[in-house]
């Protein structure tokens, strides 16, 4: 009932972001971020309509993934230990949180091995803030001329977190700068096709980042609460 109800007002603020700013509902893709809650909460969510499900530690989120199974298309949203790529690798169908070379060349490793190629967003911290993980935006573009020589790996786009803000329009030049970064990414033409993807607005920043132009959305709080 809980997540039914906040899923309608989370539609409804999408649906509003969308308006104002010219852009379809169809281009924003929810991720319910489901590592505050447990098995019976994420099924919710899938009733609610949500199929993207997000986690954010492995091996940790484990048994709900597998009791879920491929009912949910899983996003993996946290940092990520080299250590621990071989177990997750063909567990997770996007990783949004690709922030540096050696865990690229390990998930190459992993993917290859098991006969995958996995999508992947280069994670950016635009605020500069020491606290944040992600590349320096001018990191972008050797790190993505590397990852040509990674083909299980499939570059889709960007990610970012904001640092939280009491005034979510705060957040807005680290979006909008998330997406100048994406543009210069693709003016670059390193790939054979312009990346397509930005993950950025979390519960509360999320309506900024969709002005923005945010394709995927991580939405914990806001859908689920926090200790339910
Ligand atoms: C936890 C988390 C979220 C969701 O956070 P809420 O503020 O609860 O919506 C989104 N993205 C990442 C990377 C997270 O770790």
């Amino acid at each position: 009932m809980y997540v039914a109800q906040q899923a309608r007002e989370v539609e409804s603020r999408i649906a509003q972001a969308c308006l104002r700013s010219g852009r379809d509902r169809a281009e924003v893709k929810v991720i319910a971020v489901t590592k505050y809650v447990d098995e019976q909460v994420a099924r919710e969510v899938l009733h609610a309509g949500y199929h993207r499900l997000g986690e954010n530690r492995w091996p940790e989120s484990a048994e709900k993934r597998e009791r879920i199974g491929d009912a949910a298309e899983w996003h993996f949203i946290g940092q990520l230990q080299t250590r621990k790529v071989r177990g997750m690798v063909d567990k997770f169908a996007v990783v949004h949180s690709l922030d540096r070379w050696t865990l690229a060349e390990e998930i190459q490793r992993r993917a290859e091995a098991a006969g995958l190629r996995v999508k992947c967003l280069l994670q950016v911290n635009v605020s500069g803030e020491d606290s944040k993980s992600g590349v320096a935006p001018d990191e972008i573009i050797p790190l993505a001329r590397k990852l040509r020589s990674c083909p299980a790996i499939e570059l889709i786009g960007l990610m970012t977190m904001a640092p939280h803000e009491d005034d979510p329009e705060q957040t807005r030049p680290v979006f909008s700068g998330l997406r100048h970064c994406l543009a210069t990414l693709n003016q670059a033409a390193i790939f054979d096709a312009p990346l397509t993807e930005l993950s950025m607005g979390m519960s509360n920043d999320f309506e900024i980042a969709i002005e923005e132009g945010a394709t995927y959305v991580r939405l914990g709080s806001v859908l689920v609460g926090k200790d339910k």
